[in-house]
């Protein structure tokens, strides 16, 4: 039975989304920009594209069996899905900010009756009312941040990266409802009857993200200092050494390196005399 999968149609999430499908191996054709939806060729998948909000509500009906979405929005949906996959892009969080001349410094100064212009007014209502904070949550589907300027608001609920769009605003962080990241996400049924296409897309998945923080290293090294190259780096499962034809003294090694520590190793690998240096990007990491 074809799996129904759903990614974000546009915005922050739609182009990272389409990547890592494609390099995970997924073919879409060439009409994949243009369509509501396609169907993988080499796959039974099928993609649609929706926007990124609705897809909690499409996986948790079971019209959908499978979504990326931010965990913001599954937060809002107060759904209960299974985040089967973190996706590592999309970082952000949603937070409560306040003006900066209001003298709140603490989500426990907030004043009862307060107005809150948000986006997100079901993870607002519940973070308030977890705190017993009587708010009233004045309903915004963007630009939350100018809401207390025009008095429409005292504080507000929005999502936040870097924070400079708050700062520009003249605005302070003083809360964090939610921490979120791009996901893949399903429910407890479908992760049941569907388990092994669910494992297949998400293993998939997982081994690009895994081989795009790494690099293949490959350098030969003299054969005296091996015990030292071990150490320095271990690899996966260590790594491979091989003979060079005519070199006694020298031998090759082939090793998985993260790619944090690729301008540390290629400076130890030439200071101990290692030579013909190379590293080369992975397509997929499955371990
Ligand atoms: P869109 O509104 O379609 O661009 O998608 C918004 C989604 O992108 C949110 O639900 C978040 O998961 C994610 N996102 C990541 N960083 C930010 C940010 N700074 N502002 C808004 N959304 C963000």
């Amino acid at each position: 039975m074809t799996l129904r999968m759903a990614v974000p149609n546009k915005g922050r999430l739609n182009e990272r989304s389409v990547e890592l499908l494609l390099k995970s191996g997924l073919d879409l054709g060439e009409e994949w920009g243009r369509r509501l939806y396609v169907s993988a060729r080499n796959q039974d998948i099928e993609i649609m594209f929706v926007r990124a909000q609705d897809i909690p509500e499409l996986v948790n009906s079971g019209a959908i069996d499978i979504g990326i979405t931010g965990l913001d929005q599954v937060a809002e949906s107060g759904y209960p899905l299974e985040n089967v996959l973190n996706l590592e892009f999309g970082y952000c969080r949603l937070s409560v900010a306040v003006p900066e001349s209001s003298g709140i410094r603490r989500v426990e100064d907030i004043p009862a009756g307060c107005r809150v212009a948000t986006s997100f007014p079901q993870a607002t209502g519940r973070f308030f009312e977890a705190r017993g904070k009587d708010v009233r949550v004045v309903l915004v589907s963007g630009a939350a941040e100018i809401m207390p300027y025009l008095g429409v608001s005292d504080i507000i609920v929005d999502l936040v990266s870097s924070g400079s769009t708050l700062k520009m605003n003249r605005l302070l962080e003083i809360g964090t409802i939610v921490k979120s990241q791009a996901a893949m996400v399903t429910t407890k049924d479908t992760l049941r009857e569907r388990s092994k296409e669910i494992e297949d897309i998400v293993n998939s998945v997982r081994s690009v993200i895994d081989a795009e923080g790494r690099k293949y290293l490959m350098a030969d090294v003299p054969r005296s200092r091996l015990k030292e190259v071990e150490r320095m780096l271990p690899g996966i499962g260590g790594p491979t050494v091989m003979e060079i034809a005519g070199r006694p003294d020298m031998v090759a090694i082939h090793v998985v390196i993260s790619k944090n520590e690729i301008y540390g190793a290629i400076n130890d690998l030439k200071r101990i005399g290692a030579q013909g240096i190379l590293t080369l990007p992975i397509d997929r990491l499955v371990q």
